[in-house]
């Protein structure tokens, strides 16, 4: 099924978990993540129209991705956050997924996405030993079953009774949330966005081993494979970085995964293609389609970025 989310646009994740023997490289103890106190990398998406030289740009927006450390009753987390901001006239778009992992072993522990425009749309996936649950925030529609007096509201007469108006009240005071799937699986599962950083730790190279995470995404299921296909350098306004051309290829593992509904890395469409920097496995470029209202192509690329390491480790005593 579609999830019109979708919209989400620019923002989303990208691969995802593992099994078999990509789950060691994730958790190994050198993973690059270790190393970092916190990162932001801001991106800009373009479209066209025509061709060159008579072309149109359209911009997009701004994606910005940050990961900051947080401990969250006692357990210290790695918190993942990709905010896009922007969108086409008719179609403005404001959104936030964030992913929260458990620092020790990378473990999923929530992904939440949340959009702003256009309309309010928030989902969570809540991770557990068994799987997943996955929530919509939706207006309450139990008017005879409710006790909540923050759902009442004053009606003509004075009186007071639950508020009726499911599809169009925007008080948010109204909204539960409503478990709509349970994932049961004891397969390691992600999040795009946690994936996309977790794949950080696989060694990609041109003639080598094609990687594989397990993404859920709302009710679907995919196994994101990771084909390396050439090295180039390209020039975004970062800078000139040498990459690694990724094409991201998707195999549905559930019935509701469509294969062409696949939602990648910023909320991309289609056939993916991600230029990774070959030394950081930080997304520099990433090409692919994306709806606002119609079908852009879209080029997402890396305009700043600044990272903050933490101190090397002491060794342990022997
Ligand atoms: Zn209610
Ligand atoms: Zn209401």
């Amino acid at each position: 099924m579609s999830h019109a989310t979708t919209a989400a646009v620019l923002i989303t994740t990208a691969l995802a978990a593992s099994n078999g023997a990509t789950g060691a490289e994730l958790r190994e103890p050198q993973h690059p993540l270790r190393r970092i106190r916190a990162e932001k990398l801001v991106y800009e998406a373009k479209s066209w129209k025509g061709r060159p030289p008579l072309a149109l740009l359209i911009p997009l927006g701004t994606a910005t991705f940050t990961l900051t450390r947080e401990t969250v009753a006692g357990e210290p987390q790695l918190v993942l956050r990709a905010h896009a901001r922007g969108g086409v006239p008719g179609y403005p778009l404001d959104a936030t997924i964030t992913s929260r992992l458990r620092d020790a072993d990378f473990l999923q522990r929530l992904s939440d996405s949340h959009r702003v425009k256009k309309g309010y749309k928030r989902r969570q996936l809540r991770f557990h030993e068994r799987g997943a649950d996955y929530f919509k925030h939706k207006h309450c529609e139990a008017p005879t079953l409710c006790h909540n007096p923050r759902h009442l509201v004053t009606q003509p007469d004075g009186s007071k009774a639950h508020c009726r108006q499911f599809d169009t009240c925007e008080n948010l005071d109204h909204f539960v949330w409503s478990l709509r799937y349970r994932h049961r699986s004891g397969t390691r599962m992600h999040d795009l966005l946690g994936a996309l950083y977790l794949s950080r730790a696989f060694h990609v190279e041109v003639g080598g081993p094609v990687h594989s995470m397990r993404v859920v995404n709302a009710r679907d299921i995919w196994d994101v494979q990771i084909h390396a296909e050439k090295e180039e350098t390209v020039r975004v306004p970062a800078g000139r970085i040498r990459c690694i051309r990724i094409r991201l290829k998707q195999v549905p593992v559930n019935e509701h995964a469509q294969r062409d509904e696949f939602e990648g890395p910023f909320g991309l469409h289609g056939d993916i293609v991600l230029y990774a920097d070959k030394e950081t496995k930080q997304a520099v470029l990433v090409r692919g389609r994306v709806k606002l209202g119609a079908t852009f192509q879209v080029e997402v690329a890396l305009r700043e970025r600044s990272v903050e390491l933490l101190p090397p480790a002491p060794r342990p005593a022997r």
